[in-house]
């Protein structure tokens, strides 16, 4: 049986990545983004060839109510979800924290780790109620950034903290959920080569960073979503709470 798993921010990068090898591995897929339809047509095709059923759930996550639209399709449509792959986010200008403005921080928090919370609690709801699948209620992995630990001073020190909460927040869940069969883990990316630099107005931060890169290059979204994959899967049957870097050493 195909296992049902939600995407969000799957339009493009790390999220587009993990869903295009996703259906390559069997699963089905309840696909997210906010507002880039073409790139959620296009990737939903792709995963349509590789043999997945796959509906597109748009929405911002940062409203709830858009979060309700979302899982209220998942339970009309497949009626399960044994996965969850928690990847949308955005940066923002670099800036240091003197010019940083409530509006910023309130979208930045908002995005990144309310949404990510409210869309963790939506499916672990459903998990919780599900049979178990050989002992494993379901998965979940957040995309956190070693921002986290970095703390990324002098360009987006609010990015890093709302990461950095993804981290505490996966291992407050996992211990939450670990007792029902639901495992939940996170990736830390390091520089990976997506749109999200030049969204931020800063493409030349791959090529900047780059010499302090221990293994000398910029990551590809397939890596991570490799790293994601892994995660989902039963050969990560026991970890759960755990956060693994995908940063080429840095
Ligand atoms: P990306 O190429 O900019 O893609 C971001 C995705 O998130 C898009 O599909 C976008 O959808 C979606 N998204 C943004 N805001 C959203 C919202 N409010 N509601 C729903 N979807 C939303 O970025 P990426 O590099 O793949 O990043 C994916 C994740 O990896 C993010 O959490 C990011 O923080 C993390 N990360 C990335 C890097 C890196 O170097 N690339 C490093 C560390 C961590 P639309 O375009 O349709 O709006």
């Amino acid at each position: 049986m195909r296992k049902i798993l939600l995407i969000t921010g799957a339009s493009a990068g790390i999220g587009a990545a993990t869903a295009r090898k996703a259906a390559r591995a069997g699963y089905d897929i309840a696909l997210n983004y906010h507002s880039n339809i073409d790139g959620a047509k296009a990737v939903m095709a792709e995963a349509q060839s590789a043999g997945a059923r796959v509906i597109l759930c748009p929405g911002d996550v940062a409203d709830p109510e858009a979060i309700a639209d979302i899982f209220a399709r998942i339970d009309k449509e497949f009626g399960r979800l044994d996965a969850l792959v928690n990847n949308a986010g955005v940066v923002d200008t670099v800036a240091s924290v003197t010019d940083f403005t409530h509006a910023r921080l309130r979208r930045m928090f908002d995005i990144n780790v309310i949404g990510a919370m409210l869309i963790a609690k939506e499916a672990v709801v459903r998990m919780q109620k599900q049979g178990p699948e050989q002992g494993q209620r379901g998965a979940i992995v957040n995309t956190s950034s070693i921002a986290a630990r970095l703390g990324s001073g002098h360009t987006f020190v609010d990015y890093a903290a709302s990461k950095a909460a993804i981290d505490t927040f996966t291992k407050g869940l996992s211990d939450e959920v670990a007792p029902d069969g639901i495992r939940v883990n996170a990736v830390r990316p390091g520089i990976i080569e997506t749109d999200i630099h030049a969204k931020a107005g800063a493409p030349e931060r791959v090529e900047q960073i780059t010499p302090s890169i221990p293994l000398r290059r910029s990551g590809h979204a397939d890596e991570v979503a490799d790293a994601i994959l892994y995660l989902l899967s039963d050969q990560a049957s026991y970890i759960t709470g755990t956060t693994l870097d995908v940063s080429g050493g840095r």
